[in-house]
């Protein structure tokens, strides 16, 4: 299973991309996540990336196509995965085309997880995030048992720098540039639009039997 998830900042990308993971066991490559990661550990990768995360800008194409060509590679993703962030401009979607048909793995769906602008600066600013193993939570819509700690492993929760509010309007504005991207697939036949704005378990229960009826 090859599928990617599109959708403005906070639409809930990384919720359902973690529960398509889990749920159909293949891996879950955020390339938001990956820089976050480089970034965290210091490596040449993280300090090149930095400057653009921090303020909300998109990395540069060709960096960004790199990270993932290198990602899809591995042999994990050699049956299947859920693409989450990636790709967000047009000469990346080429790209993917060109790799995946270079690796023979079609994508089968574009996930576009629709929600209203209006809901989004309250989803980022209230999110947080598991230091030692990424899972996301909302102060509001989506607490954890215990305030401040993860519920899967206990880790100590963080809220993300972009997630101020002078970041998250840059990010809102960079999106022009991924918005081209739902035309491209709605021409290739695979867009599925998900209405996004309701209960997480809601929206992942659409997004599971459109994969599982897709399967059989
Ligand atoms: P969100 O959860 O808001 O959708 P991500 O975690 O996917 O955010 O991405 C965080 C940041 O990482 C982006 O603002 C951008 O700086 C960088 N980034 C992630 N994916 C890409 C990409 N495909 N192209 C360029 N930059 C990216
Ligand atoms: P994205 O990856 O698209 O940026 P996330 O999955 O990280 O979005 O979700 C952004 C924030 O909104 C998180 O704090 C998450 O807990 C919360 N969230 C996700 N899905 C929903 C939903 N359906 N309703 C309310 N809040 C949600
Ligand atoms: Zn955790």
């Amino acid at each position: 299973m090859q599928v990617i998830m599109l959708g403005l900042p906070g639409a809930g990308k990384g919720t359902q991309a973690t529960r398509i993971a889990e749920a159909f066991h293949v891996p879950h490559i955020s390339t938001g996540d990956m820089f976050r990661a480089a970034i965290g550990a210091g490596t040449p990768l993280g300090l090149e990336v930095k400057g653009y995360l921090d303020a909300g800008r998109l990395v540069p194409d060709s960096l960004t196509i790199q990270v993932v060509k290198e990602r899809l590679g591995q042999s994990d993703a050699r049956t299947g995965f859920v693409l989450d962030g990636f790709p967000r401009t047009l000469p990346q979607a080429e790209a993917l085309e060109d790799l995946l048909r270079e690796l023979d793995l079609p994508l089968q769906y574009a996930l576009y997880i629709h929600v209203p602008r209006t809901v989004l600066m309250a989803r980022l600013t209230g999110r947080r995030l598991c230091r030692n193993c990424g899972a996301t939570y909302h102060i509001v819509f989506q607490p954890p048992k215990h305030e401040g700690r993860c519920d899967r492993c206990g880790g100590p929760l963080y809220q993300r720098s972009d997630d101020s509010e002078e970041a998250v309007k840059t990010r809102l504005e960079q999106y022009a540039q991924t918005e081209p991207l739902v035309e491209f697939y709605r021409k290739r036949g695979i867009l599925r639009q998900i209405d996004g704005e309701r209960a997480p378990e809601a929206v992942y229960a659409d997004i599971e039997s459109l994969l599982t009826a897709s399967r059989s």
